[in-house]
């Protein structure tokens, strides 16, 4: 008023509870959103590791290793670091399942993954890429040092008696070939084909050994 009294109050008012309940709808979809999106991305995951694993050893699986080859063999030829492929398989595979039974040749299995797997780098790939056979690529290694980690694979196998829980042992044996990648002007593949033609050998020759394959490319006469 003129005195300076206040006579009366404005207010202007709204019942924004709607509003509210709205906005609080909204966020907490957004945030079942993107736990369902968190959830589907974990899944995708697991899918993708499944693919790409053997469940028995858990080591990777031949489509794996098909992914990865040629992105060793092309980083390879990009650096000018060796290759070294190894061609694991087990000896007379057939007789330990014939003898202990299924259960006990996936021990078996299992008990050479952990022997491959012991000691390997990160870039090193170890894959089973067939029932009882098993690949090892080790970038930056040449013949020497392949043939070394093959003979050490070997050795220690056949040194380490498997218990299948029936009161007897089983001792088993693997052949391991070993090719070291050529480089430019050879496919991963061409690599591997030699790594098994030295495993051919070693079977032949009697099992239970490592034989590599000259990495020098044949000379023309
Ligand atoms: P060689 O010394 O010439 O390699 O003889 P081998 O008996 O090992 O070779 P062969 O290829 O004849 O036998 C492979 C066996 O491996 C046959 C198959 O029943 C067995 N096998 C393949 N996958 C599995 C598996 O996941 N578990 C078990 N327990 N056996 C498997
Ligand atoms: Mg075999
Ligand atoms: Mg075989």
């Amino acid at each position: 008023g003129a005195s300076g009294a206040v006579t009366h109050f404005v207010a202007i008012k709204a019942d924004v509870s709607a509003r509210r309940q709205a906005e609080e709808a909204l966020s907490a979809a957004h945030r079942e959103l993107a736990a369902r999106v968190a959830e589907i991305e974990s899944l995708n995951e697991q899918l993708r590791e499944r693919a790409i694993r053997d469940p028995l050893t858990g080591l990777h699986n031949r489509r794996y290793f098909e992914e990865t080859a040629g992105r060793d063999a092309a980083r390879a030829v990009r650096t000018g670091e060796p290759l070294a492929v190894l061609v694991i398989d087990i000896d007379h595979f057939k007789t330990v399942n014939d003898k202990h039974g299924h259960a006990a040749g996936d021990l078996v299995l299992r008990v050479l993954a952990e022997i491959l797997t012991a000691g390997v780098r990160d870039s090193d790939l170890v894959c089973r890429i067939g029932g009882e056979e098993f690949v090892v690529l080790l970038p930056g290694a040449a013949m020497e040092v392949a043939f070394e980690r093959a003979e050490a694979v070997r050795a220690e196998f056949a040194a380490t008696p498997i218990d299948p829980g029936d009161g007897s042992e089983i001792r088993s044996t693997v052949s391991v070939g070993v090719a070291v990648f050529r480089g430019e002007g050879e496919s991963h593949e061409a690599a591997l084909g030699r790594a098994d033609a030295a495993l051919y050998q070693a079977k032949r020759a009697g099992r239970n050994r490592v034989v590599a394959v000259a990495d020098a490319p044949p000379s023309v006469v």
